[in-house]
């Protein structure tokens, strides 16, 4: 149903990023189904940036978008009474500070859920950012030059509202610092809003994911969203992602909302008891599967998707 799944027929695998590029079809874009519907549920925001759209997910919280490109990137800012925590800094296309400036003044930390290129590549622009001491992470931190995630920005992974000064002939992500490292558990107080950072390894080695219970939200990052989760690349762990999910599992009754890092946002959190079933199914070896290329394997459930590698690492 959704868009996404045609990704089984996607032959090209980076490493470095979330999702395969889309593989053209003449009949067929993977904007077809955009605008999505869900996102008429907020109110949308002007900015001077018309690459990114910006709504308002409730009077301290908001998701900047991005729409126009195939990974469907969102990242989150959260207010506080004395500073404000952007979850996730997208593609480095577009001036996100600039949007960011637009919506607060108060100070702002950058939390990333992981150090995929689709999650970090605005980092450069902010200088307090809160990062994992993870190896995966540091060297993440180094930036990528243009031959790394050239194949993630071809032609036609974008869609419209491209911005003039951006070229993805020069597509780079731009190194950035780490000012403060988190520890698994660790609250931060951005002012009568603790957020929880809970380590989530899976999907990358150095996920994680963010809790603020008293908007009752979990952002998800890549750990969940509403399309196929990967947990298939070399740098991905089932058995990590399994204990992971089982972790956000105990959350489930403190939280309504999950706010992932790709397409739609504010998802029922009862898909966290979804994700622990379809984590547990994949290691029962009568749960039917389809069998991709380097011995992925996709389990279709209603929403979302897991593909995984085979043999698991457990
Ligand atoms: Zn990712």
């Amino acid at each position: 149903m959704l868009k996404k799944s045609a990704l089984l027929l996607c032959s090209i695998f980076l490493l470095t990023s979330c999702k395969p590029v889309p593989k053209t079809q003449s009949d067929t874009h993977w904007y077809d189904v955009m605008p999505r519907p869900s996102w008429s549920a907020y109110r949308s925001i002007d900015t001077n940036q018309n690459w990114f759209e910006v709504y308002q997910l409730n009077e301290n919280t908001y998701a900047i978008y991005e729409p126009y490109q195939w990974q469907e990137a969102i990242s989150y800012l959260l207010l506080g009474s004395e500073k404000a925590l952007l979850v996730d800094t997208l593609q480095g296309i577009g001036d996100l500070k600039t949007v960011v400036d637009q919506l607060t003044s108060l100070p702002v930390i950058v939390v990333n859920t992981h150090s995929h290129f689709d999650h970090v590549s605005g980092n450069y622009q902010f200088d307090n950012i809160y990062g994992v001491d993870n190896p995966f992470t540091l060297e993440n931190a180094k930036g990528h030059d243009h031959s790394v995630n050239a194949g993630n920005m071809t032609a036609d992974t974008f869609w419209k509202n491209v911005p003039k000064d951006f070229s993805a002939n020069t597509y780079e992500n731009k190194p950035y610092k780490i000012s403060k490292y988190l520890s698994d558990g660790e609250i931060i107080d951005i002012g009568d809003r603790p957020i929880e950072v809970v380590f989530a390894p899976g999907h990358s080695p150095d996920s994680l994911i963010l809790i603020d219970k008293n908007n009752r939200m979990m952002m998800t990052g890549d750990s969940f969203y509403p399309a196929p989760l990967y947990v298939y690349s070399a740098t991905s762990s089932f058995r990590d992602y399994f204990n992971s999910v089982q972790t956000m599992r105990k959350y489930q009754d403190d939280v309504d909302f999950l706010l992932p890092g790709h397409n739609e946002t504010m998802q029922p959190s009862t898909y966290l008891a979804k994700l622990q079933e379809a984590t547990l199914a994949v290691q029962d070896s009568r749960t039917p599967s389809t069998i991709g290329d380097n011995a992925t394997h996709t389990y279709q459930y209603e929403g979302f998707s897991l593909i995984v590698k085979k043999p698991l690492d457990y």
